[in-house]
Formats: C-alpha cells, sequence, structure tokens
C-alpha cells in the first residue's frame, strides 16, 4: 500500500509558501514486535511550527530540511504487535505529517472517541487549551469584575481565553482581524466587546474605548502594534501573559515599538512570558477542568477543519492569513 509523507524541503523568508514543503511517496511501513502502525486522522496546524522552520532560536528544537513535518495528530491504531494498544485504539501525539507510520507507542497517549469529538484533543482539550487555561490563571491571575483583553481572540487559544475569561466573571474584550470574527467573539463566544485591528486606525483609542475602567488581564497571542495599542492601557498590578508572537514571527528583522519599562514600573505591572510545557505538571487538573466546562456548554468548541493530506501546508500557510476560526485542523 502506498503512503504519502510531507517532508520539510525549504527554510521560508518571511511568510511559508508551499514551496517549503515536499510530498514524499514510499510504502506503507511494516511493523515489528513491540511496534504499532498508525492511520492519520486529524492533523494540527500551528503557528509554532513556523518557529521550527526557521534556524533561529527557539522554545523547542527546529525541524531538519529533508526530514518529515510534524505536529500534533490524532491516529488510529489499525494494528499492533505493542500489549500496550489494541487495533481500534485512538491515539494522540507528535507524530509526522503521513499517512500512516510505525510507532514504538513512547509519547503516544490514548484518547476517548466517546468523550469528545476526536480533533477536540488537538484543540479545547489539547495543547491550545492547556495553553489557554494555565497561561490565564498562572500568569493573569483574573478576577471577577477585572477586564481582560486578548489578542487573537478568534483562535484556538483566543477564544478559549476570552470563555474561561467569561467563567471567571471578567469583562472580556477580543481583538481579531474580521467584522465576521470580532461578529462571533460577541454572538457565540459571549465576549463583552470586540475591536477588529484591520479597521482600526488607533489601537490605543480603540483599547481605551472598548475597556472604559483600563485593562488588568492582557492575554497577549500577537505582540506588534496591537500589543503596543493594548500595553498602553493598563491599569496598576496589570498582568500581561506573552503566549505568542504571531505578528512578528514572519518578520525578516527586529522590529520596535513603545519602550514599555516605564509603563510597567508606573503601574507596578507583570509582564511574563508562558511556555504550556513548563507547567507540565498542571495538565491533569487543567484536563479536568476544561473537560467539566465542556461537559456543562461553557466552553464551546470551534474549528475550522481543511480536508486531505495534501492541504496540510495549506492549512498552515493560512493561519498566517487569518483564515481560521477557532482550531485550524486537518481531516485526513
Ligand atoms: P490561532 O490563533 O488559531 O491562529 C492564528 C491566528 O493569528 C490567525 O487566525 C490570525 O487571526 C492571527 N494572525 C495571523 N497573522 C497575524 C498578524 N500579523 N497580526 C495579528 N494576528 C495575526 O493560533 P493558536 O494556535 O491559537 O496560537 C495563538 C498564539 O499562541 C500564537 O502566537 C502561538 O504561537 C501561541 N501559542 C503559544 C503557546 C505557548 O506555549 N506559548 C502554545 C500555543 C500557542 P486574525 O484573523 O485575527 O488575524
Amino acid at each position: 500500500m502506498k503512503n504519502k509523507t510531507i517532508i520539510f524541503e525549504k527554510r521560508p523568508e518571511g511568510k511559508p509558501e508551499q514551496e517549503c514543503f515536499r510530498i514524499e511517496e514510499n510504502l506503507v511501513p511494516e511493523i515489528q514486535n513491540g511496534e504499532v502502525l498508525l492511520k492519520t486522522k486529524y492533523v494540527s496546524v500551528d503557528p509554532y511550527l513556523r518557529g521550527r522552520m526557521s534556524d533561529r532560536k527557539s522554545y523547542t528544537s527546529g525541524f531538519n530540511l529533508g526530514e518529515p513535518m510534524q505536529s500534533g495528530i490524532i491516529a488510529e491504531v489499525i494494528e499492533s504487535k505493542n500489549p500496550d494498544f489494541r487495533k481500534g485504539d485512538f491515539v494522540s501525539g507528535l507524530l509526522n505529517w503521513a499517512e500512516h507510520q510505525v510507532s514504538n507507542g513512547e509519547g503516544l497517549t490514548k484518547v476517548d472517541a466517546d468523550a469528545a469529538p476526536l480533533s477536540a484533543y488537538l484543540g479545547l482539550l489539547g495543547m491550545p487549551g492547556l495553553t489557554a487555561y494555565l497561561g490565564l490563571m498562572e500568569i493573569g491571575q483574573p478576577k471577577k469584575g477585572e477586564t481582560l483583553v486578548v489578542s487573537g481572540a478568534a483562535g484556538a487559544v483566543g477564544s478559549v481565553v476570552g470563555q474561561i475569561g467569561k467563567i471567571v466573571g471578567c469583562r472580556v474584550v477580543g481583538i481579531a482581524g474580521s467584522d465576521e470574527k470580532t461578529e462571533l467573539l460577541k454572538t457565540e463566544f459571549g465576549f463583552d466587546e470586540a475591536v477588529n485591528y484591520k479597521t482600526t486606525p488607533n489601537m490605543r483609542k480603540a483599547i481605551a474605548k472598548a475597556c472604559p475602567d483600563g485593562v488588568d488581564v492582557y492575554f497577549d497571542n500577537v505582540g506588534g502594534e496591537i500589543s503596543d495599542g493594548v500595553m498602553l492601557n493598563i491599569n496598576k498590578f496589570a498582568r500581561t501573559t506573552i503566549c505568542g508572537a504571531i505578528s512578528q514571527y514572519n518578520e525578516t528583522r527586529m522590529t520596535t515599538g513603545p519602550r514599555l519599562q516605564s509603563v510597567l514600573l508606573v503601574n507596578s505591572a507583570l509582564m511574563k512570558g508562558f511556555i504550556v510545557h513548563d507547567y507540565a505538571e498542571k495538565f491533569p487538573e487543567a484536563i479536568k477542568q476544561l473537560s467539566q466546562w465542556y461537559g456543562e456548554g461553557k466552553l464551546k468548541l470551534k474549528e475550522t477543519v481543511v480536508e486531505g493530506f495534501e492541504n496540510i501546508p495549506e492549512a498552515f500557510i493560512g493561519l498566517f492569513e487569518g483564515e481560521n476560526i477557532g482550531k485550524m485542523i486537518v481531516k485526513i
């Protein structure tokens, strides 16, 4: 049986393009004792993969040219010579962009197809959900009545951050890149206010208007000029989670903005970088809480689903063009 794999072919300069990837065709591998054969069902495409494609320092190791691309994947065990897995099990893991692959079981986690749709384990009940919950609770520490601002608000992480903000009783303001998204933030995710950064001439003024009591917690997914505008509105003892900086990922040179030291100083404010894997010991408690809220209907699952193995690169590139609402998933 034929098997396709997507290979990392060329480092992007600026925005990633199709030519950064190549499809290789081989035969489906045979398994040995202790191994399982996996069939890919859902592939997660994530902005952090852009960092792994460059040779700059990042918080995860870089991809090597000529080797398969990798990301979070949900797969079905279709053959097993490993006593821990049975044919028909569904697993999640950091796996290759391949239709089929062999694993010795290391790093695979079984997922319950009855508790939630399988793709949810790549979003709300997976790494983005953990990022939203832990980044907000551990650093943002939101309190009832405070104002929370979220950038990248209609995406996988941002949409969950905003919904958690509402659960804990904050006034929540989202920033996103289209009127369709800002409308949805209010109607579907329960945000109090939303700002379209693409049509807003002055982000500082727009945030001042949307946050009449100032900003107590800022969950930052995008960095750059959007965040400059938010930071100039923070309150005394404000907390900012630096979760992502997607507006900067494709920059080829260092950009500069307002110098924020005095803003942080006069407000006794905290700004802290957050990497979800540093909080691994809190994953079980976070998943328990996210699953409970999801089961109670307090957290909505929203996905943009692209179909077809060959379209994984296109879905990934689409993240930088704002093509997703909620988690971007590829269904194989
Ligand atoms: P996502 O928000 O679902 O998708 C990316 C979104 O970013 C797009 O839909 C687009 O929405 C927005 N975007 C793209 N280019 C932009 C630009 N130049 N300026 C402003 N917004 C832009 O992705 P995600 O998986 O939830 O990740 C969100 C952020 O969190 C990313 O920065 C990611 O790297 C980070 N992250 C960090 C961790 C961690 O442990 N620190 C873990 C997961 C994710 P618009 O239409 O609104 O522009």
